[in-house]
């Protein structure tokens, strides 16, 4: 069962509450040239940029700090004037779980930006043997309709921006106290090796390519070598086949790639991602094949989720080895994870394994996803934001009717 609550408390990491939230400029989530620009509009001189946007992101970034007060290397009369017109306060936590299998979820409030109204974003913490992911969101909602996909139920709400795209990978590091105590003295790093987050996965609620430029920002602040400093090879984008945005990724990003790939003939993949009327199969895998730097060791992650009597054949797996041909390439299969009012279901484990050993023997890697933290709503496709999160009867109701999850997950 899943225990709701607060974790241990660190001092840096105020839990902010409604109203708190400043509804200023934030500074996370633009890249320096951006801060630069935003700390000369406010009269810091010319010859004291460079100097001021180093120590700016250090405390951001390597640090994790929220608070201007925090920064210890700068002078109290800019601290006031970075308090006076800008933020880099953490979004509101309005529900923190922890499951019985170590899984960990938020649920986070965003201010409004512009005209909107606020909104509601879950991301999602699994820690494993070795490594730690940490799946986030990129849109509130999605626009696309993948037919066994919970968020696709849901309209757009909007797009986040990068700020708070990133604040949910400053927040998780946040909680698990994945930042330097304040104590340490500053320039020095956390060994990555300590790190509770290693992994990042765009997983979450929506489509990323479908707001590729506040993606992409993030992204490039994540795995900035002077900050946050996740690896490119360690941070993976989920698409279900933007294929114009799929080079750009390639170009401008440079992170891992995953496809959601679901079946292997149009016809099918027109029903359950019909994104693929636009951007049909051939398409697809013509820009997986000339996705950038490629080889054994750097693979597209093809997810192909296990639905009963519809995509789960042996015919679907030899059309898959087929399919995939020349492509490095592993699969992810994805046990079906339920949702109330959803005409699928999940394909029987014996099945499952049979279409996983087809595919080991045509030399393909393809673990089974475990599912994890179903306890509490956290598996792929469940994410959902609070306007049409279910009531507490209905998914005490849905806890009950829960398969259990089984199988290994991939390793490195
Ligand atoms: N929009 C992107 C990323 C978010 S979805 C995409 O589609 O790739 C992350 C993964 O979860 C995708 O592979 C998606 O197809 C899968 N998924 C969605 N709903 C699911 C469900 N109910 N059970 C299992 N996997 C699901
Ligand atoms: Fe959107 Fe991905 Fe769900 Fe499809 S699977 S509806 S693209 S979030």
């Amino acid at each position: 069962m899943a225990v709701t609550g607060t974790l241990a408390e660190r001092p840096q990491t105020p839990v902010m509450r409604s109203g708190s939230l400043t509804e200023k400029p934030s500074l996370v989530g633009l890249d320096r040239v951006a801060l630069g620009e935003a700390l000369r509009d406010k009269g810091v001189p010319d010859k004291q940029i460079k100097m001021r946007v180093a120590q700016i992101w250090n405390w951001i970034y390597v640090r994790g700090v929220s608070d201007f007060d925090h920064m210890a290397n700068v002078s109290k009369d800019m601290r006031e004037m970075l308090k006076t017109h800008f933020t880099i306060a953490r979004p509101e936590i309005v529900e923190e779980q922890v499951s019985n299998d170590g899984t960990r979820k938020w649920l986070l409030r965003f201010p409004p930006r512009g005209a909107g109204r606020p909104v509601e974003v879950e991301s999602v913490y699994i820690p494993e043997e070795g490594r730690g992911t940490l799946c986030i969101s990129s849109q509130v909602g999605c626009t696309l309709t993948c037919s066994f996909c919970h968020t696709g139920t849901q309209k757009l709400v909007r797009n986040l921006t990068a700020e708070e795209i990133l604040a949910q990978l400053l927040l998780a590091r946040d909680r698990l106290g994945d930042f330097p105590d304040r104590e340490i003295p500053v320039g020095t790093m956390m060994p990555s090796s300590d790190r509770k987050v290693t992994n990042v996965v765009m997983m979450g609620m929506g489509e990323p390519l479908y707001n590729f430029e506040e993606v992409k920002k993030a992204l490039l602040i994540a795995t900035d070598g002077d900050g946050l400093s996740l690896s490119k090879r360690r941070v993976t984008l989920s698409t279900s086949g933007v294929v114009p945005e799929i080079y750009r990724t390639g170009d401008e990003i440079g992170v891992m790639l995953a496809i959601s790939l679901h079946a292997v003939r149009d016809e099918l993949r027109d029903m359950l991602v019909p994104i693929n009327k636009k951007y049909p199969l051939r398409d697809l895998i013509e820009a997986c094949r000339n996705y950038p730097g490629l080889s054994n060791a750097r693979r597209i992650t093809f997810e192909y989720v296990m639905l009963k009597d519809v995509n789960d054949s042996l015919e679907d797996a030899k059309g898959l080895i087929q399919l995939l041909k020349g492509v490095p390439a592993k699969i992810n299969l994805i046990p079906f994870n339920p949702w109330p009012g959803t005409n699928y279901q999940c394909s029987d484990w014996a099945t499952i394994e049979k279409f996983a050993d087809f595919i080991n023997q045509a030399g393909y890697a393809s673990p089974i996803r475990t599912p994890r933290g179903r306890d509490i709503l956290a598996a792929c496709g469940q994410l959902k934001s609070e306007s049409e999160r279910m009531r507490k009867t209905e998914r005490m109701a849905f806890e009950a009717m829960m398969i259990a999850g089984h199988g290994e997950d991939d390793d490195d």
